[in-house]
């Protein structure tokens, strides 16, 4: 647990830690061999060296740790801070290859392949062959500086030049594939995003009513479900309502369905207006709680609203759109909704509260229309949904 929130809560940051760990795993691996050919007497330096140069790699990565998870390095481009850990990298190697036997060197050139594999976390084919003209300027600087203007006949010197040329194969040849791979990755992670996107932009659509653009059944299904939980929950109550527009059928009849539509769209139009005026619901939540239930019905949801509060808001709801005819194409139409509102009781199903609410709104129908009428709240069930 402890490890954990060594490693931070934010996930980028997280992972680029634990690459940076995997780095430092790749530095202690060459102590094996490192204590070998120190204890063989092919470096010139002794334990003590050894360890200077662990002790200096473990201080340095603590540095790129702290740097990373402390969001420093999300200044730089690339907050991974690759380039400068390989380059790093590539400096201890040098310096622990000139104090080693040229016979030895060779097992230093292993090291450089497991520094070049590191850039396949995020480097390009460029970033990588440039790091690969550093890796073999600096070796190739060692050599100058090493034999100078002599030697350069002894086996000794060739060893070192089919080092050199090994070095120049193998970081230009794992340049070619590791900015490959990188692309690849890049290629990959970038799809996932995009299948992310689609996959909301399906879920989204799934959830909406084609002709009027709210929400459909499925979504208020869902959302009714929610609330009633979390309503169950902290012991809350809430309101539904059912709001189904009178003589709707006339409209089809009389204009044709296009106008049927049209007063459809307007109906969402309006009564999600009114809603938003209204004190009930926060403006934000008007769109999560209002959809088309079916055909010429629709819900309303009223979170942490109780009977009278619902009631007074749908009849605020009825006389506003009551008042002002909808404009359509075939000019102005009068429309009225009658509407069942029920209040949860605790312990009660989604569908034995939608049952009553519908009870109600039919209930309003029978008395007239154009009215709004509370579910009944007499402990019975109803209907057969139970
Ligand atoms: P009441 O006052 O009793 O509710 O009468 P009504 O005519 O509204 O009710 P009824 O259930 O008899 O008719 C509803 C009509 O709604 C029938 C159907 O053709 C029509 N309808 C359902 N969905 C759509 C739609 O998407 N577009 C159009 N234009 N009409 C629809
Ligand atoms: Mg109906
Ligand atoms: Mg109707």
């Amino acid at each position: 647990m402890r490890f954990e929130r060594l490693l931070s809560n934010d996930r980028i940051t997280r992972l680029r830690l634990l690459r940076q760990l995997m780095g430092l795993g790749s530095y202690l691996m060459f102590l094996a061999p490192g204590l070998l050919a120190v204890h063989w007497g092919w470096t010139a330096f002794g334990y003590g060296g050894l360890f200077a140069l662990v002790a200096t790699a473990l201080v340095v990565n603590a540095g790129f740790f702290i740097a990373i998870r402390s969001g420093y390095s999300q200044r730089f481009r690339d907050a991974t801070l690759l380039a400068p850990q390989i380059v790093v990298a590539l400096a201890l190697a040098l310096v622990t290859m000139h104090y080693m036997r040229p016979e030895a060197r060779g097992v230093m050139l292993m090291l450089y392949v497991a520094m070049f594999f590191f850039g396949i976390f995020g480097l390009t084919t460029r970033q990588f062959l440039r790091l690969a003209v550093l890796a073999v300027a600096s070796y190739a600087g060692l050599l100058v500086y090493e034999f100078g203007g002599y030697a350069q006949h002894t086996p000794m010197f060739r060893l070192e030049l089919l080092h050199l040329v090994a070095l120049v194969m193998i970081t230009v040849w794992l340049s070619f594939i590791g900015g490959y791979f990188a692309a690849l990755r890049q290629k990959l992670a970038d799809r996932k995003d995009a299948l992310k996107d689609a996959l909301a932009q399906v879920k989204e659509l799934s959830e909406r009513d084609e002709l009027t653009g709210v929400h459909n059944r499925r979504h208020l299904m869902r959302a009714l479900e929610r609330e009633r939980q979390r309503a169950s929950r902290v012991g809350a109550t809430f309101s539904v309502a059912i709001l189904d527009i009178d003589r709707f059928k006339q409209f089809n009849d009389v204009h044709g369905h296009q106008i049927g539509d049209e007063i459809l769209s307007g109906f969402c139009v309006r009564v999600q207006q009114c809603a938003r005026e209204l004190d009930v619901l926060a403006r934000e939540d008007v769109e999560e709680a209002f959809g088309r239930y079916g055909g010429e019905e629709f819900l309303l949801l009223l979170p942490h609203t109780p009977l009278a509060g619902a009631l007074r808001c749908l009849e605020r709801i009825r006389t506003d759109v009551e008042a002002t005819p909808f404009h359509t194409s075939a000019g102005p139409m009068q429309v009225t909704f009658s509407a069942g509102v029920a209040e949860f009781r605790p312990g009660e199903s989604s569908a034995n509260l939608l049952a009553r609410a519908d009870a109600a709104m039919y209930g309003a129908k029978r008395d007239g229309r154009n009215r709004v009428a509370a579910a009944r709240d007499d402990g019975a069930r109803v209907g057969q949904l139970e």
